[in-house]
């Protein structure tokens, strides 16, 4: 299903995820093969969260997808770039994190195209998907990615990583509330938007939330291991 035609309005994270969403635009939902959890970590690149979740991923020996904002990616290129070698998967995020609601159309496209453009040239990799910040988009951005064959796609589930309350308690609990096989996982390698340090929870989250999907038989990895519907 082309999500150009059928989103002609900006939606809102909760209406993308809901059930009716996820029947209509599995793919945009982030929902892949049963046995499969997509992990994807946005905001990113960050000079002290950054590097720690490689650690810890490349410990777990366990690959993610990083929704990267062109901004940072062109602050701490040499950061973005260890994201790729360490044979990660790269989206765009955006150029700047803000709501793409409140742009117009050129300033919508501008965004995209800058952010996709410095990504690349940092990275050494062309993104294959696009996660809207706070996952919402317009109709310019949607036409915009697909120009850039740059796939949108959201999550099912989240660790509200973002607040200043969080702890790895919690981030796991949310997490884990609607964590189902083919779910998409979102947290965050960063505080540009968010809390300061509140990655720290993400962090420790991290482990407990790994060793509960190999404990229900889910394999984790990129979206590119997914197996979405197109
Ligand atoms: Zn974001």
């Amino acid at each position: 299903m082309n999500p150009v035609s059928v989103l002609t309005q900006p939606f809102p994270a909760v209406a993308a995820i809901g059930p009716l969403r996820r029947r209509l635009l599995p793919g945009l939902a982030g929902l892949g093969h049963p046995r499969h959890v997509a992990l994807t970590f946005d905001d990113g690149p960050h000079a002290d969260a950054t590097p720690e979740l490689l650690d810890l991923l490349d410990r777990a020996g366990v690959r993610a997808t990083f929704f990267l904002l062109g901004r940072m990616t062109e602050e701490l290129p040499e950061v973005a770039r260890a994201i790729a070698d360490a044979g990660h998967e790269i989206g765009v995020h955006g150029y700047d994190h803000r709501l793409l609601t409140k742009r117009g159309p050129a300033a919508t496209r501008e965004d995209l195209d800058r952010a996709t453009a410095a990504i690349t040239a940092v990275t050494g990799t062309r993104p294959a998907w696009w996660r809207p910040p706070y996952g919402v988009a317009n109709t310019a951005a949607l036409l915009e990615s697909r120009r850039l064959r740059l796939r949108p796609v959201l999550w099912t589930t989240w660790g509200r990583d973002w607040t200043a309350t969080c702890t790895p308690d919690s981030v796991y609990r949310s997490v884990l509330r609607k964590l189902d096989g083919g779910g998409t996982i979102l947290l965050h390698d960063s505080d540009v938007s968010a809390a300061p340090k509140c990655w720290l929870a993400m962090l420790g989250a991290l482990p407990p939330i790994l060793t509960t999907c190999r404990a229900r038989g889910l394999a984790v990895g990129p979206l590119a291991e997914h197996g979405m519907a197109r």
